[in-house]
């Protein structure tokens, strides 16, 4: 855990964070890209104790400060982290679970049905394609086709208007959704509760739904870390891959002893 990796080129515009004073810290983490490296099919995360290890130890330290913040459905995060962490802002901060278990989701959209319906149908006959199903918004992966993210772009935008929905780009992925909390909303309502509140955020994530919470972060004093080499952003430091981030939080822990 104490291993430290040269930067990727891309990483040279921003410094590595400096070490976390846990005592004053609350950690929101992005996971896929942050906390578990990128997969080829979403479902293909799953549990893994070394990730696991690190966030029970993080959430001793911080007397359970720490939030996972991300694209997936709250279910499905629950399955990956194993039910460990309580506080976690699902589908990019559109659902929220407080520390306190309380959930927050809106209603799904009135289009969304259709929205699914028409993303599986186009989904059906073109290898690679991947639909995720979120309740309250809907993706369409092309990682498995990266020569269809026009052609998905394109579907995206003609149901977000006439659907009246909103689109959510990310990485070999694009996303329908109403209206509702961004990942940077999320963090401003963790920030407003226990046992968040008055502590200094760190956020930590790889995608354009990350700038965000990256912003939010930087309001309240805190720090914005990006993992990967995906430019321009608005974060203040950088680390170079998901073994960099998992290795600078346990780091953290074991300074903290
Ligand atoms: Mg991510």
């Amino acid at each position: 855990m104490t291993e430290r990796r040269a930067p990727a080129p891309g990483d040279h515009d921003l410094p590595a964070p400096p070490a976390m004073d846990l005592g004053r810290t609350a950690i929101f983490l992005d996971l896929d890209g942050v906390l578990a490296p990128i997969a080829a099919r979403p479902g293909d995360v799953g549990p893994d104790p070394a990730r696991r290890a690190v966030l029970v130890r993080l959430l001793a330290a911080t007397e359970g400060r720490v939030a996972v913040v991300s694209g997936r459905a709250l279910t499905d995060l629950d399955r990956i982290l194993e039910g460990v962490v309580t506080a976690i802002g699902a589908v990019h901060g559109l659902v929220r679970r407080a520390a306190d278990g309380t959930v927050f989701s809106p209603p799904a959209p009135t289009g969304m049905a259709a929205a699914i319906g028409a993303i599986s149908l186009f989904a059906e006959g073109r290898a690679g394609l991947l639909v995720e199903p979120k309740g309250v918004a809907v993706a369409l992966h092309f990682r498995g086709a990266p020569e269809l993210a026009g052609a998905c772009q394109e579907l995206a935008d003609r149901l977000a208007a006439r659907l009246d929905l909103q689109i959510q780009r990310g990485d070999h992925v694009v996303e329908l959704r109403g209206p509702g909390p961004d990942k940077g909303a999320a963090l401003r309502a963790f920030m407003d509760e226990p046992p968040f509140h008055g502590y200094a955020p760190v956020f930590m994530g790889d995608d354009l739904t990350d700038e965000a919470g990256f912003r939010a972060a930087q309001d309240f004093g805190g720090q914005a870390v990006i993992v990967g080499a995906r430019r321009p952003t608005v974060a203040t430091h950088a680390l170079p891959d998901v073994a960099a981030a998992l290795a600078w939080l346990g780091d953290s822990t074991a300074r903290k002893g």
